[in-house]
């Protein structure tokens, strides 16, 4: 495994107070890679076309079965085992054990996750159970992903071809989380990446992914002389701001999110909200 452990270890080096989060991530990725995830069979998602036109999105479309959701409940189920086979820290190791146990406890638990983080929905009740939310949104988040890279390439290849103009995610309608910006045929191309199922499409360049605001003077870049790829683009008419990752890896972007907490903790400082994610608690 690869350039994205080794990638984060040389992250890591200068970021030690992020590693526990790192290493989360990447363990969940490795749990991934023992999931079996080619049992999908070729779908036509070309019969989708007319209704993803009007703004439908993928995983709302009928006789699409873009989305498994007996393959995400199943990678839900499997996440909490991590904490057994890694070394975490003891309260984030308790908080996924708590988790297993409640997932086995708790028959429905699983796929109301699921359900939740697609519908944007609060995560307050499963606080309430005594659960760590944030962790138990990461898990549907990673479950979401997972069944829907099943059928990633024909989703890419499609998105390549079908615009899309909506401000949330093609495929699962999330909220974005980040931007990518990307070199292309035609000079730079910006994307946005669902916070949910991390799928990137494509938007205007010069407007705000969370409001109506495309008005260039009230958009604002600040860039990081600590973090030469990464910046921050706020909009003065919502106080929001997204991350924008300006380097040329094609790296996990997702990590990269993780990964610049502290971008995070100075855009707040300045009187901006982060969009879409709950905030990750040991
Ligand atoms: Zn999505
Ligand atoms: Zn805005």
């Amino acid at each position: 495994m690869s350039n994205l452990r080794e990638l984060a270890e040389n992250w890591l080096e200068k970021r030690p107070f992020l590693k526990e989060y790192m290493e989360l991530h990447l363990a969940i990725d490795d749990v991934f890679l023992n999931t079996q995830v080619d049992e999908v069979v070729s779908r036509s998602i070309k019969q989708g076309k007319e209704e993803f036109e009007k703004g439908v999105e993928l995983i709302n479309i009928k006789g699409l079965e873009i989305f498994e959701a007996e393959l995400a409940e199943r990678v839900f189920r499997e996440l909490p085992s991590i904490a057994e086979s890694y070394d975490f820290p003891e309260k984030l190791a308790n908080s996924m054990k708590d988790i297993g146990r409640y997932v086995v406890a708790n028959e429905g638990f699983a796929r109301a996750a699921i359900e939740k983080a697609l519908n944007q929905e609060s995560f307050e009740d499963f606080e309430k159970q005594g659960l760590n939310a944030g962790l138990v949104l990461l898990f549907a988040q990673k479950a979401i992903e997972k069944a829907i890279q099943t059928a990633g390439k024909t989703i890419g290849d499609f998105l390549a071809e079908n615009p899309w103009h909506k401000k949330t995610c093609p495929v699962c309608g999330g909220i974005p989380t980040m931007a990518i910006l990307r070199k292309g045929a035609r000079g730079r191309s910006k994307y946005l990446v669902c916070g949910t199922c991390r799928t990137e499409w494509t938007m205007n360049r010069i407007e705000c992914p969370y409001c109506d605001n495309d008005k260039q003077e009230n958009i604002r870049i600040t860039e990081f002389d600590a973090e030469k790829d990464l910046r921050i683009d706020t909009c003065d008419a919502c106080k929001s701001y997204i991350k924008t990752y300006t380097g040329n890896s094609v790296d996990d972007i997702a990590m990269r999110d993780f990964a610049s907490i502290h971008i995070d903790i100075a855009a707040k400082q300045t009187g901006f909200n982060k969009v879409g994610s709950l905030e990750l608690k040991d």
